[in-house]
Parts: C-alpha cells; structure tokens; sequence
C-alpha cells in the first residue's frame, strides 16, 4: 500500500477520504474523536504545500441534502483544531464545491458536504456510484484514503474514486492496518484474545479467522452463556442465541485440536431482572457458579473468581485483543468484570488493542487513560470485518 511519501502533493488537489461521521447534538459536536484522528493526514498534506480537499460522510441521510446532517460545523471544528481557516463548500460535486477547490491555494484546506447527500455515494448500483465517483474525481489530481471507519463500505469516495486517481494511504489507514497486521499475521506469543458483547452471532466471523491464530480465547459477556450452554450447563433466564449452539460446540471442538484454549466464566453475577441503565438504582445481585445458575436468575457480568481467572490469564499474554464489554457495564453493579479485563490491558506489557464501540466507550466510561493502551481502533465495524479475514473494499482499492 502506498503511503502519502509515495505522492508528490505540493500545488495540487489532494481529495481526503476522511472519516468525519462524528456525534452531534443539533448543531453541536458532542465528541470530536474524529476530528482529531483524521488531524495527522491533513496537517501532514498541508504543510507539504497540498490543496486539500476534505470529504466525509455524516449519519445516514437518504441521498439528498438533510441540514441535520451537514458537515458544516465539522468544517469549524477542523478549522480550530488546525489553526487555520478552512473553507465549506455547501455542495459536494455542484458549482459551491468547484468554486470552493478553485480558490484553495498550497497548504489551504476545504471542506466538502456530506457525501450522502449525494445518492451516488452509497448506491448500489455501480453506473450510479461510478457516476458520483467521476464528478469527485475532477476536483482533484491525487486521492488519499484515511476514513478507516468507512474502508468496509463499497461506497463511491471510498473504493471508486481511488481507481480514478493516483492514490495512497493516508496516517489513519496506515496506522490501523498496522495494528491489524500485528494481530493477525505478524503476532507476538502468547497472544490473548477476549471477545465479549451482546450477540455470538455478531462475533462468529472473528472467533473463526482467530480461532487459527490465538493461543487463548478468554469469553464474556452476553455471548458467555451460549458457550456454557454449549457445554451443557443450564444458564437461567441469560442471554442465549440457542441456534449458535451448533457453531459453538465447532469452535469448542476445534480449539482443543489445535490446542488453543478457551476460558469460560466459572462464576457470574446475576440478578432476577435486567437493570434499569437509565435510573441506575442497586440491583440485587447474587454470585453464583456458571455451572449452576438457578433457573429464574440472568448472568449480567463476569463472577469475582472469573476476573482473577481472567487476569491471569492475561498476564503474562505479549499481545492482547479486546471486543466486547464482560458484562452490562453501563450499570455500576455489573462493570466491575469489563473494568478488570480493562485494568489488566493497561497494567500489562504486552501490545494491546480494544476494537469495538461499546468497549472503547466502556474504556473511557469506566476512567482509563486512553494512552495505557496500545491502540483504539477508531472503526469497529471495519476492525471485526478485517479481523473475520474479509476483504475491505476501502483498502483493496488502496493495494494497488
Ligand atoms: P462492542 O460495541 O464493543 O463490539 P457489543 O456491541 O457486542 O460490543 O456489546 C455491548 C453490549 O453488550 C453492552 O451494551 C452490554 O451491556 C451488553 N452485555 C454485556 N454483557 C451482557 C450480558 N451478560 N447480558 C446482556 N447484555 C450484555
Ligand atoms: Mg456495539
């Protein structure tokens, strides 16, 4: 994959497929994360004197302009955390844009409105999308791709528009395949892997591709008592995907082949009812064995013998990754099993790396400094898809 030194950017119009898809409420950015991961590719192609050219998608409008959905205040945002002025164009491939790019000068940066306003860019179709795809194309002379939360959609900007233009990757891309790389083909040993979360069914793509890559596989969270009842032990009124039964029992099977091994709960704690998340009053909770937990009760995190278990088994691991909460964290009586997988991430050594909405919310949530990790991936749903081994058409169209 090339990378913007393989580019020779100064004087011209480099188009930045960025990933700019942040929060907002009404008009107000609630967390530039972003922002600011998308600041090293821009700051990069400026400084080396490049017409830059920022464009992102934002929410899902329905292919034509929605003003809750505009960039415009992305736009203002950029503009502060660079320093600089950094023009809007209220279209993205009519006459403000081609006006707005007409006007830049080397090392001036503009920002397009929302690609989804435009039907052609998450269509279906590939004349439409092709299309769409040619009008960005005559913005600009140079395409870099940077939006890694967007690099599994086969969307215009994001797998058409590269093969129109010379093109490379830019700092995000570059330093979240990076990562990948080091947790699927280049690993360091003993490479622990902990998936939690809601659904197995989310998550069987990933528990398959690493599955022939781990050498332990440390299960929580919801998906824990589809693999308990796997094994044959009751799991009460707990979240269970019974028709995953059959893949998990595969799993089982296959990890003890390849003598990879699988940690399950041995305690959980559980309560008659699922919590109230908004109120947060105490629960009840109670403890008790994952083999025995009593038919009237749910599993809602991780047992206390489980996260000293959990820990352990982390400890001495040279290479972590991490999806998926142990339990439902948002609720103080069930966060302490995803805060002590989190503790042992930043208390150890090894390279580690959370993946996942929920989990990089619950890091944040439960206090951790963000820097005691090894990286955070910035695009969940890209992460799992590459981590499942699919090809992303977002970095197909960058390796060649
Ligand atoms: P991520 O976004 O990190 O991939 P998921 O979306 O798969 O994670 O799962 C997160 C959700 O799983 C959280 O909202 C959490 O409350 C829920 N969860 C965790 N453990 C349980 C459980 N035992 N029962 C029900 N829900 C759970
Ligand atoms: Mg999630």
């Amino acid at each position: 994959m090339k990378t913007i030194d393989d580019l020779d950017v100064s004087g011209r119009r480099v188009f930045v497929r960025a990933d700019l898809n942040v929060p907002l409420d009404g008009g107000t950015i609630t967390d530039d994360g972003r922002i600011r991961a998308a600041l090293p590719t821009i700051t990069r192609l400026a400084e080396a004197g490049a017409k830059v050219i920022v464009a992102s998608h934002l929410g899902r409008p329905k292919g034509s302009p929605d003003p809750r959905f505009s960039l415009a205040p992305v736009a203002g945002r950029l503009g502060e955390l660079l320093g600089q002025d950094v023009a809007f164009a209220s279209d993205t491939v009519g006459e403000s844009a081609a006006s707005t790019v007409a006007a830049l000068a080397g090392g001036q940066v503009a920002v397009l409105e929302n690609l989804r306003f435009n039907a052609g860019e998450t269509s279906k179709d590939d004349a439409e999308r092709a299309a769409f795809a040619d009008r960005l194309a005559a913005l600009a002379d140079l395409y870099v791709g940077d939006g890694f939360g967007a690099v599994h959609r086969r969307h215009a900007s994001v797998h058409d528009l590269p093969a129109r233009l010379p093109h490379a990757a830019g700092e995000l891309i570059a330093t979240e395949v990076g990562v990948l790389r080091r947790l699927t083909d280049d690993v360091s040993r003993p490479y622990a892997v902990v998936l939690g979360g809601a659904k197995v069914s989310d998550k069987l793509g990933v528990i398959e591709h690493l599955l022939e890559r781990a050498d332990r596989i440390l299960i929580g969270g919801g998906m824990a008592y589809t693999f308990l009842k796997a094994q044959g032990h009751e799991v009460g009124s707990s979240l269970l995907q019974e028709d995953q039964i059959p893949a998990v029992q595969g799993y089982l099977k296959r990890a003890e082949e390849r003598g990879v091994e699988f940690v399950l709960p041995v305690d959980v704690v559980a309560a008659a009812e699922f919590p109230d998340l908004g109120a947060k009053t105490a629960t009840d909770p109670v403890i008790v064995a994952a083999d025995a937990i009593p038919a009237e009760l749910m599993g809602l995190d991780i047992g206390p013998r489980s996260r000293e278990l959990y820990a352990a088994r982390l400890a001495d691991a040279a290479t972590v990754f991490w999806n998926g909460p142990m339990g439902v964290f948002e609720h103080p009586d069930y966060a302490e099993g995803t805060r002590t997988v989190a503790q042992a991430l930043t208390d150890s050594s090894a390279f580690t790396v959370v993946g996942g909405g929920d989990s990089a919310a619950a890091v944040r949530i439960l206090g951790f400094d963000e820097k005691a990790f090894g990286h955070i991936s910035t695009g969940g749903g890209a992460s799992l898809e590459y981590l499942e081994g699919k090809t992303l058409p977002g970095l197909a169209a960058l390796e060649d």
